[in-house]
């Protein structure tokens, strides 16, 4: 008798450490670094993807793994399996790609939620939602902090996007109200760093790129338009702590990092670390694009004891070593 049970406090040890965790858009640029950060836990993992952004090759290195389960499917559609913890991540995040296909994109994050909400409501377990800095809009409100509503445009073209963010977090603390789900929901901020795709489209990998190969950088309005650049390390830390933190923490939490660079200081630094001979070339700013935006990080840094430590330089230098290497490979033909 006492035998069984320490055998079943052995085993509820071990789940309570080791856990099986389903991360939906896993193949894409945060989430593989979701599945690798959890592998090296110890963690299994089930990495769920339709790979219209993500790719094979983000966890090539992963598939050798036992612990590690890559499917093809798209979150729109139900999806049945056992898990202990979800992190959803599924949604094309840059703006070229979310607006290819604007109805799939708020499919994604509405019929993406309910299907992943009703596996955490099925199985009782805890569910992290990727929210973004995008559901403040164009914001009235600077630095932004968790208590502030945004200002979106619910008709343009970034409102897919948008919208469908904002619906997605609504359905999260409906379901949290309604049926005691454990949520989490993190409020993520631009974040850059290594897997980022060259043809992404974001500010990041389009000045890298462009850098590096001695084209024209292609700055949108007149370059004083601001963000805050986090490093994917950073950010993926604080959406591992907020997973792990206590049942009654929700969020939402902005993550990000509390540093504001115009996008032209952006292009001066990324040109000054390649020693590019690009010139800067000026193009109309696209519609909604937001002005400012940078997190008010208070209750991340009090609820879960995080805070970005990465500087901006050193993370573009890390970045920036990745897409040299890929773009090498590429011209030689070695694409693994
Ligand atoms: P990404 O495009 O690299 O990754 C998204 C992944 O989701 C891709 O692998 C893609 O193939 C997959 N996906 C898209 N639609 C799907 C569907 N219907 N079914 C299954 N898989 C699908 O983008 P990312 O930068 O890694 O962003 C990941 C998440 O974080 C997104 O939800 C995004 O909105 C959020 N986010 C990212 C940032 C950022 O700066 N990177 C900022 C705010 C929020
Ligand atoms: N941007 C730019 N040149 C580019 C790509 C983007 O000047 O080649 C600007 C864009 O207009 C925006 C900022 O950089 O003001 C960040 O754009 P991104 O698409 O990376 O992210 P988001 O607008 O979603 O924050």
């Amino acid at each position: 008798m006492l035998r069984f049970y320490y055998r079943s406090r052995i085993w509820q040890a071990r789940r309570s450490f080791f856990m099986r965790i389903l991360v939906t858009g896993g193949a894409g640029f945060l989430g593989s670094h979701i599945c690798e950060k959890l592998l090296a836990r110890s963690d299994e993992v089930i990495c769920v993807d339709n790979f219209f952004t993500g790719s094979r090759r983000n966890v090539h290195h992963l598939l050798s793994n036992p612990n590690f389960e890559l499917i093809r499917h798209d979150v729109t559609f139900p999806l049945f399996l056992e898990a202990d913890r979800i992190f959803n991540m599924a949604c094309p995040a840059s703006p070229i790609h979310y607006q290819h296909d604007p109805v799939q994109t708020t499919k994604t994050s509405v019929l993406g939620a309910i299907n992943m909400l009703g596996m955490a409501k099925r199985l009782k377990i805890p569910i992290l939602q990727a929210s973004t800095s995008e559901i403040y809009g164009d914001p009235e409100v600077h630095p932004q902090d968790e208590s502030y509503w945004g200002k979106v445009n619910p008709i343009g073209p970034r409102s897919c996007y948008d919208e469908g963010k904002r619906c997605a977090e609504t359905l999260f603390f409906d379901y949290h109200r309604q049926h005691g789900i454990a949520i989490k929901v993190a409020r993520i901020f631009n974040t850059y760093g290594p897997r980022m795709r060259p043809d992404d489209g974001r500010v990041v990998s389009n000045f890298i790129v462009q850098a590096l190969r001695n084209e024209p950088i292609t700055l949108y309005g007149d370059g004083s338009q601001s963000r805050s650049f986090c490093y994917v390390d950073d950010l993926v830390d604080g959406l591992i702590r907020l997973m792990d933190s206590p049942a009654n923490v929700t969020g939402p939490l902005n993550l990000g990092r509390d540093e504001e660079f115009t996008v032209g200081e952006l292009a001066t630094i990324i040109k000054d670390i390649t020693g590019s001979r690009s010139d800067i070339h000026l193009h109309p700013l696209p519609t909604d694009d937001p002005r400012q935006r940078r997190p008010d990080i208070s209750a991340a840094k009090a609820t879960l004891g995080w805070e970005p430590k990465t500087p901006l330089r050193l993370g573009l230098e890390r970045t920036i070593a990745y897409f040299e290497a890929i773009m090498r490979n590429e011209e030689t033909g070695n694409l693994a």
